[in-house]
């Protein structure tokens, strides 16, 4: 093989094939309309018209189990041994789809699973008497791969979704043993030529899963088998919401994955004895770390499983691993430090700059040259051009033409006009209460009772979008109201031009490509401590807007590279929500105390956004005010609407303002993603660059 980026330690063992896997879901996230300000999710059936990007793999091929039982048995050498029988099991077939890289020789792979019913390849299948109920049958497997599950941040819960999550964990390390026993008669080398990267729990039934694997099916003991799972898995937390942590019961494994429960058990019983030797008669300790949650209802702590059998444990920026090693898993850390490390996300300046704001792209590339495209540390080179005053204007000319075509996106899908010279303040991501749309609506409605009190505001137009989870009633409340506030806002002649309250349907990566380029203002508001990383904050501060947000996430280390002249921060610190939260949370004193944000309270739950039902917006202010918010938006309303207009102050200076917009740009290098995938590659799995060369002419293209 000739075209492979990587080496897995130092070159001694050729090629690295990196490949995604998932699962081919004929149902993606669902389309969302808006009808009177209610969100409305029809599916998105993505493969009606085909899909000529993916190659099917018929021979690729694997079965899996569910459901059935395990029996014992002892084999030739006396051993006891399990066998998972009487299963119904379904087959998972491959579908692969390209991914090239950018103008280089090289193309990795994204291979993912469709669920196929068995009867398809059941010699039986043909002398069922019950045709019509066998063919039934059938499309009861296949639902495993029909829909995916729209929550964000929330853990379904479900069987089906436990099934999904078995499904392609099972095809997927099947996969791979396969490939790998074609070149190697043991396993001796599995760990230094395969490395797995768990992203987030949802697969991390594979670290009992590759278990069983080479234990039942490759006959490898325990002690062989632990090694190499342990040296070959990594595991990458995604989220410390606490409602986001997958628990499954301990009877739903039971009674769907039996033997994939035993071998967790196992794990479990050699991981305490473990602890209790490192942390002699510490009953409590044992109970905190144990992979099983003890109550009413048994459950498996799923994060515990992917850390215990993982040889690394990363979170996604500095900030939220210091929360991992401190807070969500210090029990874990005391245990291994080594294992825990950061690696902060980033995005790809392929797709979040060059493809999506072409304008910006020129007059970069116009200065500095392209190399930017492949190494976004070279945006350094703008600092310097933050002086050149020719440069500001063009940089200038470059946003109000990005602003100019949202604003006729807006103008199609909202019927609404806005003003160009208004500040575009864009909030986009998928609604969820951590993320504080509420609080950006309680500053919109502070700025519309200002106009309404005849003083002036610098113009603004206020985007929102983002889709609900179906079943999240706040999240759902939430977009009725920012319709609600814009239907009076956009309609009262008060405020003419000044404001507008934009709400956009159907947030996607598309609408993302057309509204980050055109954005002024970010805001990344969550609450600190919630937002593990974020990669919008670092989309728009790659197109010039700037952030005004709260020290979460990766807006740490953006403060750090811009510097605090070039970003607006404001709210508390996560530590200061800690201490808020042991101290005890009393919104009520914001409520009585600050006589501005009590009238617009009381405009949200008396109906006056909701004329038409008075009362619809009562849970909205009862959130609001419950001692047990977890989100304590009514703690940061000040600091934010103080920041709020240092951010309109400093756009009346257009000067200012580009400065502080190149010195965003200049400064995003860290945030690519390739920066990312590198230190993942040598720090985690051990792999170094290996050059690569230059994009084959077409006639040397071959199958991927
Ligand atoms: C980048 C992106 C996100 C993540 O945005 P955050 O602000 O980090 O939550 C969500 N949805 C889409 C479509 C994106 O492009």
């Amino acid at each position: 093989m000739g075209r492979c980026p990587w080496k897995r330690r130092a070159g001694a063992f050729g090629c690295l094939l990196s490949r995604f896997h998932g699962i081919r879901y004929e149902y993606g996230i669902f389309f969302h309309h808006i009808r009177e300000g209610i969100q409305v999710e029809t599916p998105d059936n993505w493969l009606r018209y085909g899909n000529v990007w993916e190659i099917p793999r018929p021979e690729r091929l694997y079965p899996v189990k569910f459901y059935g039982r395990v029996a014992q048995f002892v084999d030739e050498h006396q051993a006891t041994r399990s066998e998972w029988i009487e299963t119904e099991d379904v087959m998972a077939m491959a579908y692969d789809t390209p991914v090239p890289g950018y103008a280089n020789s090289t193309a990795n792979t994204l291979r993912l699973w469709a669920a196929k019913s068995t009867r398809d390849f059941d010699l039986d299948y043909f002398n069922h008497g019950d045709y019509v109920r066998a063919v039934e049958d059938k499309d009861k497997t296949e639902t495993i791969s029909k829909v995916l599950y729209p929550n964000d941040n929330v853990s379904a819960g479900k069987e089906l979704r436990l099934r999904q999550e078995y499904f392609f964990v099972s095809a997927t390390l099947q996969d791979i043993l396969l490939r790998y026993q074609k070149a190697h008669d043991t396993f001796d080398l599995f760990p230094e030529k395969v490395a797995i990267q768990l992203n987030d729990t949802h697969p991390s039934l594979a670290v009992p899963e590759l278990m069983r694997l080479f234990i039942d099916q490759h006959g490898l003991s325990w002690e062989k088998a632990w090694g190499l799972t342990t040296q070959t898995f990594a595991y990458t937390n995604h989220t410390v919401l606490p409602e986001a942590l997958e628990h499954w019961p301990v009877s739903l494994l039971e009674r769907v994955v039996p033997r994939v429960l035993q071998i967790i058990y196992d794990i479990n019983q050699r991981f305490l004895g473990e602890v209790a030797r490192h942390f002699p008669r510490n009953v409590e300790r044992l109970g905190r770390m144990s992979l099983i949650e003890e109550g009413e209802e048994k459950r498996v702590r799923m994060a515990h499983v992917a850390i215990v059998g993982s040889h690394s444990v990363n979170g996604v920026s500095d900030l939220h691993t210091k929360i991992l090693k401190e807070e969500l898993f210090h029990d874990f850390f005391e245990m291994y430090p080594e294992r825990f490390n950061s690696k902060t996300n980033g995005i790809t300046q392929r797709r979040w700059l060059l493809l999506c704001n072409p304008r910006l792209s020129r007059l970069i590339t116009g200065r500095l040259g392209e190399g930017w495209v492949t190494d976004l540390e070279q945006l350094k080179g703008l600092v310097p051009l933050a002086e050149d005053a020719a440069f500001r204007a063009r940089w200038r000319q470059v946003k109000a033409a990005n602003k100019r075509d949202l604003a006729a996106v807006i103008l199609k899908t909202t019927g609404i006009e806005v003003r160009l010279d208004s500040i575009f303040d864009c909030q986009v991501k998928r609604m969820h209460e951590y993320k504080r749309q509420l609080l950006n609506v309680l500053h919109v409605i502070h700025l519309y009772n200002s106009i309404k009190a005849g003083n002036s505001i610098v113009p603004r137009t206020v985007v929102f979008a983002g889709k609900a989870a179906p079943g999240y009633f706040m999240a759902k409340l939430v977009i009725r109201l920012i319709h609600g506030v814009a239907e009076r806002v956009n309609h009262d002649p008060d405020a003419g031009d000044l404001l507008k309250v934009i709400l956009i349907p159907n947030y996607g990566v598309s609408l993302a490509e057309k509204i980050i380029p055109a954005a002024d203002l970010s805001e990344q508001i969550s609450i600190a401590g919630s937002e593990a990383s974020g990669t919008g904050n670092m989309k728009f501060a790659l197109n010039g807007a700037l952030i005004i947000g709260t020290l979460d996430g990766a807006n740490v280390e953006i403060l750090e590279q811009v510097g605090e002249e070039n970003i607006f921060i404001f709210g508390m610190t996560a530590e200061e929500v800690r201490e808020g939260k042991r101290r005890g949370y009393q919104p009520r004193q914001y409520y009585e105390g600050v006589p501005e944000l009590r009238k617009i309270i009381d405009m949200i739950g008396g109906g006056y956004f909701s004329a038409a039902q008075l009362g619809l917006f009562e849970p909205v202010v009862d959130s609001l005010l419950r001692a047990e918010d977890p989100y304590m938006v009514l703690a940061d309303f000040a600091s934010y609407v103080d920041c709020q207009k240092r951010a309109a102050l400093a756009y009346l200076d257009p000067e200012g303002w580009s400065r502080k917009s190149i010195l965003n740009v200049a400064h995003m290098g860290r945030f690519s993603s390739d920066r990312t995938v590198a230190e993942y590659a040598r720090e985690i799995w051990g792999v170094n660059p290996a050059p690569v060369g230059p994009s084959p002419a077409p006639t040397d293209l071959r199958r991927v």
